[in-house]
């Protein structure tokens, strides 16, 4: 499959392409368990094998898949033919920023491979972990996993050759139960990746998961008479599993490179940055570095190498508060410096990516993270506040379509007075403006704050693209957020 593949690439470079290339996914296993009050609920797997050709004539693409190995000749005339179609249409000439070339496999380190042990065992370790998440006063305990197994084989006319066996393991617990108000509360939590870890089943039998239950029900109970979050401007402390949807939605989105050239505005919409911003903009307090690092080998964002067959970076966003990079592949880092008039971006940031064989890859993110800071433990930041608000797990959110604000409900609250934790909170809201929010952090957890969750269906492109990806965070503190509005 190989050769033929290669002289696939080859004839259609004869042709006049000025770049080819293809993603041949020889193995493209999903798997789906979920438990519903101890009791299987669904179950799903699927294979979803096939290769996408994308070929670049005259400075505009074209695009082919199937399903059926056997078609390469055809699909790669159609790629061919829909890219000299297009070249007349388009107004300015797609071009790539150089990479290096890679001959290399990359394997995603695992333990347990989830698709080598048998059914029965998987859905037994799930209703167990879902009978200790039962109580009689809830309306709704699950659990469910989901599991990828990818074989990628990547060619270019540029003379890459990169073979990647990915895996990834996701899963998660939701329970909720009737408050004494008649309001549904709820808890849900998704399985942490520690990224010196491995992936496999043994983080769905690890602490970290299964060991969450007690907590959750124990929260949960304590939501169902809990009093409400008053509204109120005071500091914010947020803990990791809401960080990384902090981190997701007002840095991760508001960064894609192709989002501030323009291109999602008619779906997913655009970005408050500007290519002028690079290297200038006050991007959030001293406190603050982010970055989009795909190096971490614990985590669906790392994958070795991206669907430009670029090498797996670790990227620096902004730094100390200065906004000095973006999620970027070839085609965006070109056009960016070309409308720019000068380089802003030196490389591709190896962030092109697709969901699945028969679709374009696009600017996408690997793992954007937050670096640890040096204001302490967790007890330590809770004992800093004098008056303030602690909370956790997303209920729901609305961002601005250019990420310049946002309004976020969680599941979680707790009141800070006097840097002692008070009782748990329901229907905590916090809103704000993106840039004025990030200015006003002031507080960052040392390490042994920090977490990696994991998102499952991250939501982008036309014809949509979910994507999964991480974000490793710690607890941050915000001074004067609106509470509750
Ligand atoms: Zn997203």
């Amino acid at each position: 499959m190989k050769n033929k593949a290669q002289q696939m690439i080859d004839r259609i470079m004869n042709s006049g392409a000025t770049y080819a290339d293809i993603r041949l996914h020889l193995v493209d296993q999903t798997e789906h368990i979920s438990i519903m009050k101890d009791t299987l609920d669904n179950y799903s797997c699927q294979n979803k094998v096939g290769f996408g050709i994308r070929v670049l004539y005259n400075g505009a693409w074209g695009f082919a898949s199937s399903e059926k190995l056997d078609l390469l000749d055809q699909m790669a005339n159609k790629a061919l033919s829909n890219a000299k179609a297009s070249s007349t249409f388009i107004k300015n000439k797609i071009t790539l920023a150089p990479k290096n070339i890679h001959k290399a496999t990359y394997i995603t380190p695992r333990k347990i491979n989830p698709f080598e042990i048998n059914l029965d065992e998987k859905i037994n370790e799930l209703v167990k972990i879902s009978k200790s998440l039962s109580h009689p006063s809830f309306e709704i305990w699950n659990v469910s996993s989901a599991f990828y197994n990818r074989k990628i084989l990547f060619l270019d006319s540029e003379g890459s050759e990169i073979e990647k066996n990915l895996l990834e393991v996701n899963g998660s617990l939701f329970l909720n139960a009737k408050d004494k108000d008649s309001q549904i509360q709820r808890r849900h939590y998704t399985l942490p990746h520690d990224p010196k870890g491995t992936t496999g089943f043994e983080s769905i039998l690890s602490n970290e998961f299964s060991g969450q239950a007690e907590t959750l029900k124990s929260q949960l109970l304590q939501l169902v008479v809990a009093d409400e979050a008053k509204a109120e401007v005071c500091d914010l402390l947020i803990l990791p599993e809401m960080m990384a949807l902090q981190t997701h939605e007002t840095i991760g989105h508001a960064l894609e490179l192709d989002r501030i050239l323009g291109y999602e505005l008619s779906y997913a919409g655009g970005s408050h940055v500007t290519l002028n911003d690079f290297g200038k903009k006050q991007f959030g307090s001293k406190k603050l570095t982010a970055r989009a690092d795909a190096t971490n080998a614990n985590s669906p964002g790392s994958t070795g190498f991206d669907d430009d067959g670029v090498e797996a970076q670790n990227t620096t966003l902004i730094d100390q508060g200065i906004l000095v990079g973006a999620i970027t592949s070839r085609q965006m880092v070109a056009e960016a410096n070309q409308l720019h008039g000068k380089e802003i971006f030196k490389k591709s940031g190896g962030c092109s990516r697709s969901e699945s064989y028969n679709r374009m890859p696009i600017d996408r993110m690997t793992n954007i993270n937050i670096d640890a800071g040096n204001d302490g433990n967790l007890e330590d930041l809770i004992s800093s506040i004098e008056d303030g608000i602690m909370v956790d797990s997303a209920k729901s959110w609305s961002i601005g379509s250019n990420r310049e604000n946002f309004h976020f409900a969680t599941e979680v609250a707790w009141k800070i007075k006097n840097g002692k934790k008070g009782p748990l909170l329901k229907n905590a809201t916090y809103r704000a403006d993106s840039m004025p929010f990030w200015n006003s952090l002031i507080k960052v957890g040392n390490a042994s704050t920090c977490k990696q969750h994991v998102f499952f269906t991250c939501g982008k492109g036309q014809p949509n693209q979910a994507m999964r990806l991480g974000h490793h965070v710690p607890v941050c503190v915000f001074n004067n957020v609106q509470i509750g509005k």
